[in-house]
Formats: C-alpha cells, structure tokens, sequence
C-alpha cells in the first residue's frame, strides 16, 4: 500500500490474539474441520450472551439476512419494507427471494429507518420490515414492534453492525423476530467471513438449519425438504468466532470510550453534528459518525480527503443510498424520494473509532480536524 503520510490509522483493526491463533490451531489439528462441535459450541455461547433460545451460525452476514427471510417464508408477491441507507446486502436478500423491496426514508437526527415513514409503505403485501441498527445503534424496537404487532408484519434485525448493543435494557437479537449478525474482519467481533442468526422461534430456527445445508433436514440426509444453499460456517473459522464472542463486551466498552472522547473533544467545532445516543439505547459504535454541515468551515470531502491525506483512514458510509442503483431503482430516476437519506449521503463520514486505537491516535486526529 501506497504511504500517504507518516502516520496511518486504519478505520478498522480486527484484534486477533494468541488465544484465537491457539484455538484455530486445536481445530486444524483435531482433523475435524467442517461444521461440528466448535460451530454448535459458538452457537450455544451466542444464544446465551443475547438472551434467545436458538443461534445458528452461517458463513456471512448476507447469508444470515437471507436465510432470516427465507425461515419467514418471504416470496414472490410479498413486499418487505427496509431502509435505503444502508450496505446493499440488506436489500439484496430481498431480491433474492424475489419478493419487492420497498424503501421507507430515515430519521434526520439517527440514520434509521424513520417508524412513521414505515406506516406509509404498509400494504396487504408487506410480509417483513428489516430494520438495521446503523453504525451499531439500536432502531426504535418499541415502535417497530408495535407497528408489526398491528399489520401482523414479521420484524427482522439487520444487526451486522450491532452485536452487544442494547435497547430498553435487552439485548439486540432478543428483540425482533429473527436477528442476522455479521463476523466479517471489519466488524465489532468478527472471523473474517461468517454470520451469525437469532431467533426464539423454534420452528424459524430449524429453517434455517434447512436452508444453510442444502434444504436437508438435520437427521436425515440427502432428504432435500426444499431448496437450500450452502452457508455453513466451518470450524476453523467458528474457532476464532467463539474467541471473539468472549471479548464483546471488551471491544465494544472501548469503542463507546473512544466515542466519548471524541465527542467531548468535538463538542465545540462548529458546523459538526456528532452521534446522538437515545437514553435506554447502548450505541456500540460500529461506525463513528458525523455530519459535516454548511455551518462547517469547509466542505465534508475537503474534510475527508484532508484527513485522509494525513493517515487517516475515515470513509462515507454511504455515498449513495440504494433507491438509486440499478437493482433498485424500477428503471426511473428516483432522486429525490428519500431526501433525508439523500442528504445524509451528502454530509456524512465516518472517522476511526476502533478499540486499538492510542490517545495519541484520537488527538491527532481531532487536532487534525480542529485546524483544518
Ligand atoms: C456487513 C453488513 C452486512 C453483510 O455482512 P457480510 O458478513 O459482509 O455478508 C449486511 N448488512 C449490514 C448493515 C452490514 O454492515
């Protein structure tokens, strides 16, 4: 990689310990490295550490949300209702199933899915809302809830961002129908590539052992109840999983410390709105992110490429949101229909926040912003 500067600060870091390089290596030499007894034991820990009765572990988040839609029975004909700030896979899945992706605009003051926007856009056809927990701060579960209780709507959890988090004192993955995780590097806890799904539901959960392996039910093999795909986790990779899942706490305190910092430190810059967390909610900062307004003395990609010539590694998450892409947009210009999400793509960005940075790193860059 090309040195921009003398210093570089990386916008994520994934920790990996002798503890994770010890357990892969138990795996390795214990010849059985396919899904077994790691995967089922990351499974039993993570259904525990979110207060549910069933995990199931998959190889990625993408896979989490689109096995999450299938259990549901999400089809041809049926409308799920999601944001359109977001990472693509969580519309994606959507159209994997074939069903309408339908988008409700988000709130001005958090980038989530806005409640009374989703009241909008329920129809007879709408089968599931997926509500992501952006940059690892929970949605409005209340009004979700209440929203899916009254059109018998299934809600699910786009919390790929957001492991560890809480809202009303309960865990996120104990609050929606079924809750899709990610472990990629970049996340909160991570294995490279896997995901992780939540559920209460019995009969959700065993759909989804289903649908991770080939449509087969668990006892009898090459019995192909339906279609299926492979998205099993394996347990060399469910190993450092399980390492990472015992450190959440851990690696989230210190992000929400991070944060703390930087707020204080950016409180009086003007022009800058930083990240609100609502009281109840426990933001963990997947993503620490601020809005670069008009008030600001420059404009936010000045401010990003500034930044980002000096070594830091901040970026926009995202510069488009998704009513505007092909796959999305019903072949007409959709500029316009979610303004708030338009403008959000407009002003925000997002600075490194991750647990491995020094005091040193976070004041280099806040100064950096102070006297640019
Ligand atoms: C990371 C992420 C995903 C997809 O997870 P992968 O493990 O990369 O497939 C889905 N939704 C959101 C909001 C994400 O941040």
């Amino acid at each position: 990689m090309k040195k921009i500067s003398e210093k570089t600060i990386n916008i994520s870091s994934p920790q990996v310990g002798s503890d994770e390089i010890a357990a892969v290596n138990t795996v390795l030499k214990s010849g059985m490295i396919v899904q077994g007894p790691v995967v089922a034991e990351l499974e039993g820990k993570f259904a525990e550490y979110c207060g549910v009765k069933f995990a199931l572990a998959v190889n990625s988040g993408t896979a989490a949300l689109h096995t999450a839609l299938y259990a549901l029975g999400v089809g041809e004909g049926d409308e799920v209702i999601t944001t359109p700030f977001t990472f693509v896979a969580t519309a994606n899945v959507i159209l994997m199933q074939r069903a309408k992706v339908v988008f409700a605009d988000i709130e001005e003051e958090n980038y989530n899915i806005n409640p009374e926007e989703i009241v909008k856009k329920v129809t007879k056809r709408t089968k599931a809302i997926i509500a992501v927990d952006l940059y690892g701060n929970p949605v409005k579960y209340n009004e979700l809830k209440r929203i899916c209780d009254k059109h018998k709507i299934a809600l699910v959890g786009d919390s790929c961002q957001a492991v560890g988090a809480e809202y009303g004192g309960q865990k996120i993955g104990s609050l929606s129908d079924i809750t899709a995780f990610s472990l990629y590097a970049t996340k909160n806890i991570m294995c490279g590539e896997g995901g992780l799904i939540t559920t209460d539901d019995e009969s959700l959960a065993r759909r989804c052992e289903m649908f991770r392996n080939h449509g087969q039910d668990k006892n009898t093999r090459y019995e192909y109840i339906d279609l299926g795909y492979n998205y099993r986790l394996n347990d060399i990779l469910a190993a450092i999983g399980l390492k990472q899942s015992e450190k959440i706490d851990k690696l989230n305190n210190q992000r929400i410390e991070n944060a703390l910092w930087l707020s204080k430190e950016l409180s009086h810059v003007k022009g800058l709105i930083l990240p609100k967390v609502e009281s109840g909610s426990k933001h963990v900062f997947h993503q620490y992110t601020i809005r670069v307004t008009d008030k600001f003395k420059g404009t936010r990609d000045g401010l990003l490429a500034y930044l980002q010539s000096k070594g830091v590694g901040c970026r926009i998450y995202y510069p488009k949101p998704l009513h505007l892409f092909p796959q999305f947009n019903e072949r007409r210009d959709r500029r316009g229909e979610y303004p708030v999400a338009e403008k959000a793509a407009e002003e925000v960005m997002s600075l490194p926040i991750h647990p491995q940075l020094t005091k040193e790193d976070l004041l280099y860059i806040v100064n950096l912003i102070k006297s640019f």
